[in-house]
């Protein structure tokens, strides 16, 4: 790892302040070959407690400023939160093709990606983009999905007879496998049937019925449900959003 080692006249001025507490010398000693900035200066710095015994530690030298490459972006080293005797600053960064652990895509973790790790948001340097963008969102998306889950579970546990509670769980049940979370569908299903027959007018509960029953494969089920639900949503313009989905899911070839 190290390929030269410079005598430094200033070393001997150090040995000679052996002794003296909390004295710490920093002395320019050695070069790290690295592939991506060339060859690191690196610092060594010795220092001794109050009872005269002396220590040596190795830093990279924070005001090394290599040749920057055209299209790489420039660090600032004062914003980087890192192990100076372990890492190597990021003096700059470029764009790093990656593969994502989640779907197996090559993706580029941009220069100025890592710039806002590493500066804005202060990441640790061994914190690394595993994932695509997309991946990325979908992550945080199921996040914020299970969350949401649990939260109409909590409120549904606490006012089991609301239909408006039934319903919202039957939706958010939906939606969490729709968000590959997970979620008990046959009781997504009662609970929309029984958010429907406590309260006629929650026409969508049909609509969340169908989706269930779609969501487990019964097909020919969630056309009935899906039906029903448009029959009576028709001229309700409240749920234009969901009579759209509805007809989209009965029909395979839509706009055929
Ligand atoms: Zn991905």
């Amino acid at each position: 790892m190290l390929k030269k080692e410079h005598k430094n006249k200033s070393i001997k001025h150090v040995q000679g302040n052996r002794g003296k507490a909390c004295k710490k010398k920093t002395l320019r000693t050695k070069m790290h070959q690295d592939p991506l900035y060339g060859e690191i200066p690196i610092l060594e710095y010795r220092y001794s407690d109050s009872s005269g015994k002396e220590y040596k530690g190795e830093y990279y030298d924070p005001n090394f400023t290599p040749k920057i490459p055209y299209s790489a972006v420039k660090g600032d080293i004062t914003k980087q939160l890192y192990c100076p005797g372990y890492h190597i600053p990021k003096y700059y960064y470029v764009d790093e093709e990656r593969s994502c652990v989640q779907c197996g895509h090559t993706f580029v973790f941009s220069g100025k990606e890592q710039k806002f790790w590493y500066e804005t948001l202060q990441f640790n340097f061994n914190s690394r983009a595993i994932r695509c963008i997309n991946c990325r969102k979908k992550k945080r998306s199921q996040k914020a999905m299970g969350k949401q889950l649990a939260i109409t579970h909590d409120a549904y546990k606490n006012n089991t007879d609301d239909p408006l509670l039934m319903l919202e769980l039957a939706k958010t049940i939906c939606q969490a496998v729709e968000f590959e979370i997970g979620g008990d569908l046959e009781f997504a299903v009662a609970l929309a049937r029984k958010a429907f027959r406590n309260s006629a007018n929650l026409i969508e509960s049909l609509f969340w019925e169908g989706m269930a029953l779609r969501l487990m494969g019964r097909q020919s089920k969630s056309e009935l449900s899906f039906n029903k639900f448009l029959l009576l949503a028709e001229d309700c313009r409240r749920l234009c959003h969901l009579c759209t989905k509805a007809k989209q899911f009965i029909d395979p070839y839509p706009g055929v």
